[in-house]
């Protein structure tokens, strides 16, 4: 069966980025369609079980429980963000910057309902039809409907950048000079874990998180675990697979209630995530290591002995894919500089984090934190406006930004952020009939933010 329909506003991708691209467009009066591929909207926040928002606040600051994390409006990005925040709070869904993810795809939907977007769920884009430098319309496939949607602008929220790259925008993937990316990550948590085995954050003195190995005193340590440590030795001694990272954090994000559950983010898998059998072979490899280290930890902890696997990420999430050429391109002098822009829509609070790229390696090619507190840099309205398709707008993950730049920019309160400025951007160029989003006033669009809470 084949349909078609028209809309003002088109955007592909429903992750906090799509959400809130879609939201912002939205309440300049745009129609607008949300187009997601899964059965709920928050990408790699619900999908990937990632629920830490990172660069809504300083990083240095995730553990801290002051006003700087549990206020929005001590946040550094705010506006959309600070609304999320209260619609989870309300639901006790959300704890600061940690925010629940299977309530998450419950709340969402009665936001969007609530804002008036419609959503197409189970829908993926998969090609875009253009003449004279511009998108007519995008071609979407659910099952075995075509569906035809003409609108005035599009926005790519999809994270890899399907629509760009289906448009004609220039694009390399990864690092420019070789196409290595980032590894992608298959997470899952393990429920029912035995915590009076594991060291508590009491033990350490700290909250415990990632792959921290903090020198605690021996006493303290007797007949308590520390998974990561113990992981970290088996990965060394060759008894469970080397492309993982000992990263596991005990939940604990609603309401500050501690569950008995661990967030596992130890799978890392190279490759190409547009590439089908790529991608295939990633899930595959994915499942296997992330299943072998399971099984490890039932047979040799005691505070994994009888814990159960009690969820799984929808699909291995990349963390990096296809960089657009844009009219600014975020890089790593951006967050060394706190860059500063006239046409500044946005900012991001995170830190350059960039997993290895060599397959096997699972450290960090960069990982530079600020050098002081409550910094970030300021992000350009030229890097949502991609060269050569006159119609389309990014947001999120492919914004524009190289290798480098993006380990900063990729997380999800910078594509809150991103988002809400490249929605904004298309409603202005709705209202006002525009030919290319270069011709957006940014001081007007700059006071529609404003006006919705963003501190720019
Ligand atoms: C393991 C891991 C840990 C991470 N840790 C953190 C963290 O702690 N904090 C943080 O803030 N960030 C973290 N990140 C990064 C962050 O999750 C992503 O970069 C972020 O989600 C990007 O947001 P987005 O909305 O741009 O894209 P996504 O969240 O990737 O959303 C894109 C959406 O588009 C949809 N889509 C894609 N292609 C199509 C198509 N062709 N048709 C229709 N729909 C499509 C996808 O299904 C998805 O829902 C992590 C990433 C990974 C993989």
């Amino acid at each position: 069966m084949s349909v078609s329909t028209v809309y003002d506003v088109v955007v592909i991708g429903g992750g906090l980025a799509g959400c809130s691209a879609a939201i912002a467009a939205r309440r300049l009066g745009a129609k607008v369609l949300l187009v997601e591929r899964l059965s709920f909207v928050g990408g790699a926040w619900t999908g990937g079980m990632v629920t830490h928002i990172a660069g809504l606040i300083d990083h240095e600051r995730i553990y801290e429980k002051n006003d700087f994390v549990l206020d929005p409006k001590k946040w550094i990005v705010q506006g959309l963000a600070c609304d999320y925040y209260d619609n989870l709070k309300k639901y006790g869904a959300a704890n600061g910057i940690h925010w629940d993810h299977e309530a998450g795809k419950f709340i969402f939907d009665i936001i969007l309902e609530h804002e008036g977007v419609d959503i197409l769920y189970g829908t993926q884009f998969f090609e875009a039809k253009c003449s004279s430098g511009k998108i007519d319309s995008v071609g979407l496939i659910y099952r075995t409907t075509r569906i035809d949607v003409e609108a005035k602008i599009f926005i790519d929220a999809s994270g890899d950048g399907d629509l760009g790259a289906s448009a004609g925008c220039e694009f390399y993937f990864g690092r420019e000079s070789d196409g290595r990316m980032s590894p992608a990550t298959l997470s899952y948590m393990i429920g029912d874990i035995n915590k009076s085995y594991l060291l508590s954050e009491e033990d350490y003195g700290v909250p415990i998180g990632g792959d921290s190995e903090v020198k605690i005193d021996a006493g303290k340590q007797a007949g308590k675990e520390d998974l990561n440590v113990i992981l970290k030795k088996a990965r060394e001694d060759g008894v469970i697979p080397r492309n993982m990272r000992p990263a596991a954090i005990c939940m604990k994000y609603a309401e500050g209630r501690e569950r008995n559950e661990l967030w596992c983010s130890f799978v890392r898998q190279w490759g190409n995530i547009t590439n089908p059998w790529e991608y295939s072979a990633m899930e595959k490899e994915g499942r296997k290591t992330g299943w072998e280290i399971f099984q490890y930890l039932k047979a040799n902890t005691q505070s994994c002995k009888d814990a159960y696997l009690s969820g799984v990420g929808s699909q291995i999430w990349p963390r990096e894919c296809r960089h657009f050429k844009t009219h600014y391109v975020m890089n790593a002098d951006d967050f060394h500089k706190e860059s500063r822009f006239d046409d500044v829509v946005g900012r991001c609070g995170f830190y350059l984090d960039l997993h290895s790229v060599t397959p096997g390696e699972c450290g960090f090619d960069l990982d530079v934190r600020h050098s002081c507190r409550d910094k970030y840099f300021e992000i350009p309205f030229r890097a949502l406006v991609p060269l050569y398709v006159n119609n389309l707008l990014l947001a999120g993950r492919t914004i524009g930004a190289d290798h480098h730049g993006h380990s900063a920019t990729r997380v999800m309160g910078t594509g809150i952020a991103t988002g809400q400025a490249a929605g904004t951007a298309a409603g202005i160029f709705v209202k006002e009939k525009l030919d290319t989003p270069l011709q957006v006033d940014v001081s007007m669009m700059q006071g529609i933010l404003r006006k919705n809470k963003v501190v720019i």
